[in-house]
């Protein structure tokens, strides 16, 4: 065999042990989350490669995970029979960190170590948390169709050593070297216990080795956990916790969901779907291509992670698995692409997506405000981009506005809208102190008509889609033809302005002429009542808040 040699992890890789080891030693058990985890999608792995060739699984049929400690070795070692690793995919998935938004990640870190341990609870730490308990590490590894096995070991310190050894069973195995305060992870009771908190629903059974009457481990086997898809299970049967659970390792959260539906479909389309809102925004929430979608099964087989043509962008926070019993088990990404059964599929989950986040904002007023607060901004680009369900979002969403502390919704607002009014009016605005402060309302102000102020970047984007809700025009204030005429009706008011304009014709055309340059045209406005003058732009030239965003962008 070869002799040992010796590489260097990636910068990233570097940076994120760090953090990791000293950020989650409060939750050092999640390692074993991770490690399970990883063992079940090699399985899955396995699985699904095995349809195509049934060579791979005949020697070992029956996949499992195994745990086991050794107290004098002071070691837990996780092993599974799947789908294992050659040589050039351990240097791959061991050494770098190849998912895409790292980078972006580590920029967001601020060295405070506080802080970014919140951080790196969204991020999905796996396979490096073995050495949140580990100071050594080693991984043999075989891949199925291969004979050749690897020797993987690493202090996580900077660098890993690999090596060629003696062909061993097919799939992985992880053996940790406990750091002296770890002990506790040497007991199999604090193990089975772990086990069952976080992978109790995982499809493949864990085990680990029967005690005898001393409490000592025997050469016998047990399985320790529910090994069945927690989604095949009938509702009445799964408890909050394990829903929870099931949670945060689909979702690599820390944090419980918020809300989730779990749903069979018999009949015309045939799949379940279990589909949850989280409550903190993930780190690349901002990244329209970030990792999105849901786990896909087809009947009861892993297919894909981050299965995008399953939900819209705008719903690319909502996370969970579809299991399909219609979809072939070859189904690829492109194939999803051009799936009648696919589009099916999307629009029910988007669907039941949308029922969940209107339940939570009829139930609990304030969780979801702040629900909002964090996702309301993706979910308004499903207005843009989603003809078919603009107005129901455009009808959950939260606006603020001159007539109520916080926010309103549309419906409050035509609510409250006078005798008279038949418009809807807005102004777009970099923040909530400039569209206060902004002289385009002051004549709204002054005669009470309520104006929303809309201060999402997104906004001025969402609003170019959203001309009409429940028939009622949405106007810009800030635009040629948003004066308050069509609001105030009064006859005196409507002679005054007549005299006004009469009285000022001169003045106004001189002003024209000598700012012929620069703008369009002049006119006397009922906007105003402190500011002498104000801009605003025509009724179908771009609003001055895009174009601003729109230099930002470099346009
Ligand atoms: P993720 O699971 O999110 O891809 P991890 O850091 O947990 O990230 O694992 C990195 C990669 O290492 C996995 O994607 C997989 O390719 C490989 N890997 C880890 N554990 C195993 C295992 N037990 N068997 C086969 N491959 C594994
Ligand atoms: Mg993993």
């Amino acid at each position: 065999m070869s002799d040992t040699q010796s590489f260097e992890f990636q910068t990233e890789v570097k940076q994120l042990l760090h953090l990791m080891i000293h950020s989650l030693y409060s939750n050092p058990e999640i390692f074993l989350r991770e490690l399970v985890s990883n063992a079940s999608d090699a399985a899955d792995k396995l699985r699904y490669e095995a349809l195509k060739d049934d060579s791979l699984l005949a020697d070992d049929p029956e996949l499992r995970i195994e745990i086991e400690t050794d107290k004098t070795q002071r070691t837990v070692t996780i092993r599974d029979n799947g789908i294992g690793m050659s040589r050039d995919e351990v240097v791959e998935n061991l050494g770098t960190i190849a998912r895409s938004g790292t980078r972006n990640f580590l920029e967001q870190l601020s060295g405070d170590e506080q802080k970014d341990s919140g951080l790196i609870g969204q991020f999905g730490v796996g396979f490096y948390s073995a050495f949140i308990v580990a100071d050594r590490v080693t991984v043999n590894t075989r891949r199925a169709g291969s004979e050749a096995a690897v020797r993987w070991t690493s202090d996580g310190e900077g660098r890993y050593t690999l090596a060629d050894i003696e062909t061993r069973p097919r799939g992985t195995e992880i053996i940790l070297h406990l750091r002296e305060d770890q002990d506790e992870f040497l007991e199999p009771m604090r193990l089975r216990h772990i086990v069952k908190r976080y992978s109790d629903h995982i499809a493949l059974p864990v085990r680990m080795r029967k005690a005898d009457d001393e409490g000592q481990p025997t050469e016998e086997w047990e399985t320790i956990n529910a090994a069945s898809a927690l989604w095949t299970r009938a509702k009445s049967d799964i408890s909050d916790e394990e829903y929870i659970e099931f949670y945060k390792s689909v979702a690599h959260d820390f944090e419980d969901p918020l809300r989730w539906a779990h749903n069979r479909v018999e009949g015309n389309q045939d799949y379940t779907s279990l589909v949850y809102l989280p409550k903190r925004a993930p780190f690349d929430l901002w990244d329209r291509e970030s990792n999105h979608g849901l786990k896909l099964y087809v009947k009861r087989v892993f297919i894909m992670d981050d299965a995008k043509q399953l939900l819209p962008t705008w719903l690319r926070f909502v996370r969970g698995v579809v299991d399909s019993n219609d979809l072939p088990l070859n189904v690829s990404r492109e194939l999803l692409q051009s799936s009648r059964v696919v589009d099916k599929l999307r629009s029910a989950i988007t669907k039941r997506a949308l029922d969940m986040i209107q339940g939570l904002a009829k139930d609990d007023a304030e969780q979801f405000a702040s629900f909002w607060e964090t996702f309301g901004p993706v979910i308004k680009e499903g207005i843009v981009e989603d003809a078919g369900q603009r107005e129901r979002i455009a009808g959950l969403a939260r606006w603020h506005t001159t007539h109520e502390e916080g926010t309103t919704t549309l419906d409050a607002y035509i609510e409250r809208m006078p005798e008279g009014q038949d418009k809807i009016y807005y102004l777009t605005a970099e923040n909530l102190a400039t569209a206060k402060s902004s002289p385009h309302i002051e004549g709204f102000a002054k005669k009470n008509v309520e104006v929303l102020l809309l201060t999402d970047r997104v906004d001025e984007w969402v609003v170019g889609h959203l001309t009409e809700y429940k028939d009622k025009q949405l106007v810009s204030v800030a635009r040629g033809e948003a004066d308050l005429q069509s609001v105030v009706t009064d006859p005196k008011e409507e002679a005054e302005q007549a005299r006004l304009e009469t009285l000022y014709k001169d003045t106004l055309e001189r002003l024209g002429t000598s700012l012929e340059a620069d703008v369009e045209s002049v006119r006397l406005s009922q906007r105003l009542t402190e500011s002498p003058a104000c801009l605003v732009v025509g009724e179908h030239a771009m609003s001055r808040h895009l174009e601003q965003l729109l230099k930002q962008a470099g346009e």
